[in-house]
């Protein structure tokens, strides 16, 4: 049964991104030494490393650059872990592969920042840093903790006392905060569309509207196939993410949907400017039932959160929530919102939340479950699949190569079941320590 993905076209990136570069449908055989494919941040990236070294690559998409979570994310780039704080991951993954994880992670918006200005990406990309509030004092211990482990790795993070949160958010409801200096935010689209023109100046070849259907081993190469072509290589990678359609057996099963929202307001007047977010950070409120959000460059916030319950079916209840949450974390925001793009995506969550990397066969490997933090992830990522790519030894890499599994039954379930209990959690925290909640928390 054909899978169903979320409206592609609804979104604000899709209304505001530069145009993509020309590419074409893969019409006959094609032969390169590796096929990449799947044209979001992880396969780009990856193709772009590769052609860099003057390897030839062919990118093959389904349907055009940034069709993915790549084109339709929030555009916040923040460059962590999502759930597990690093001790946690330094247990679940041990060593090395955690320590290699981490650096790889903490320096992606180098990573980004190096792409954006080499190849003069137009993607809206800013640097001005991330703000986690406590919403709750307790909170504040948390983030001290997170504080000290990330600057233990070189992060350039700190923390900020009640009154440098609200100058730097511009909100009086945290009762402090942790600042991530080194995240940014981008044009999600542009972004993967800039990162394409950049592989096509290196050489590498991206075919677009070109699903791969298969690929088996033909007279000593693979050969990945489309309706219309091939393409014989002697290494393919996949990275198709919660986009995945076909391409290799099984490989859907290696993660759990989940679905996420994204809004966006009408651009704001500069008096609300300078009631939400004045430094133009990227910001989540400090709850574990998230609330995120940033500026775009016509200063039209673009906030994003889970569906729950009626909140992400019911369009008008949604954006009250929306509005609501907003005025509360910034008093001085008096105007009235329109959201004027909404829009779902889909993250491929697998239960440790970070990317997993599957020898399908000897000379194919598919990296997924990137579980909701990709843009710096699949920024990074290239240049780990390209090094397996280049030959570099399975225990030198930075991921740890593994057969493919499929994820466990609870993951149906556990990714929402664990937002509601974050949810009732900072509740009865908040309740205890006497601080307001938000509505409809
Ligand atoms: C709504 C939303 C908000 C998000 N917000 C954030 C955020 O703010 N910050 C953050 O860090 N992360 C965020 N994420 C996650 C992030 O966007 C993704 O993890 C990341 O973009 C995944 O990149 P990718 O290259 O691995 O996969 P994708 O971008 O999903 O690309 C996979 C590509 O493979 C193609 N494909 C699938 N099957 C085939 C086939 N058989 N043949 C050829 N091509 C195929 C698909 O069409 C797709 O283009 C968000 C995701 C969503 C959906």
């Amino acid at each position: 049964m054909a899978r169903r993905f979320s409206e592609f076209t609804d979104t604000l990136w899709y209304a505001t991104a530069p145009e993509g570069p020309d590419t074409s449908v893969l019409q006959g055989e094609v032969s390169a030494d590796v096929c990449v494919v799947g044209a979001g941040y992880s396969g780009l990236t990856t193709a772009l490393e590769l052609a860099r070294q003057g390897v030839s690559v062919v990118v093959l998409e389904r349907e055009e650059i940034g069709f993915g979570g790549s084109g339709r994310n929030a555009g916040h780039c923040t460059p962590t872990f999502t759930h597990y704080s690093l001790p946690e991951l330094r247990k679940v993954l041990g060593a090395p592969w955690a320590e290699r994880l981490i650096q790889r992670q903490t320096r992606a918006n180098d990573k980004v920042g190096e792409m954006v200005r080499r190849y003069g990406i137009d993607c809206e990309w800013e640097q001005n840093g991330y703000v986690q509030g406590a919403l709750f004092p307790s909170h504040l211990e948390t983030l001290r903790g997170q504080m000290q482990s990330y600057n233990a790795v070189g992060a350039r993070t700190r923390m900020l006392d009640r009154d440098e949160v609200q100058a730097v958010t511009g909100s009086s409801r945290f009762y402090g905060g942790w600042l991530h200096e080194e995240a940014g935010g981008l044009n999600a689209l542009g972004y993967a569309r800039g990162l394409g023109r950049a592989v096509l100046s290196e050489g590498g070849r991206i075919f677009t509207g070109s699903g791969v259907s298969g690929c088996r081993r033909q007279d000593g190469t693979w050969r990945v196939e489309t309706a219309q072509g091939a393409v014989k290589a002697e290494k393919v990678i996949y990275t198709t993410g919660a986009y995945t359609v076909a391409g290799w057996p099984k490989l859907e099963e290696t993660f759990r949907i989940m679905r996420v929202f994204v809004a966006a307001t009408q651009p704001l007047s500069e008096e609300s400017q300078a009631a939400v977010l004045p430094q133009r950070t990227t910001i989540q409120d400090g709850r574990g039932d998230i609330y995120v959000y940033k500026y775009n460059r016509e200063n039209r916030i673009v906030a994003s959160m889970f569906p729950m319950g009626a909140r992400g079916r019911d369009p008008a209840y949604t954006r009250q929530v929306l509005s609501e949450r907003l005025k509360w974390l910034h008093p001085g925001l008096r105007e009235k919102l329109n959201w004027d793009f909404f829009w779902f995506g889909e993250l491929d969550m697998q239960r440790r939340t970070v990317p997993r990397l599957y020898g399908l066969a000897p000379g194919v490997v598919a990296m997924t479950g990137l579980s909701g933090r990709g843009v710096p992830t699949g920024s990074m990522i290239g240049g780990i699949l390209s090094d397996w790519a280049m030959g570099v030894r399975e225990q030198d890499l930075d991921l740890r190569l593994e057969p493919l599994s499929r994820q466990p039954l609870y993951m149906n379930v556990a990714p929402q079941v664990a937002l509601r209990g974050y949810r009732l959690r900072d509740n009865l925290r908040a309740r205890r320590q006497k601080a307001p909640l938000p509505p409809h928390a």
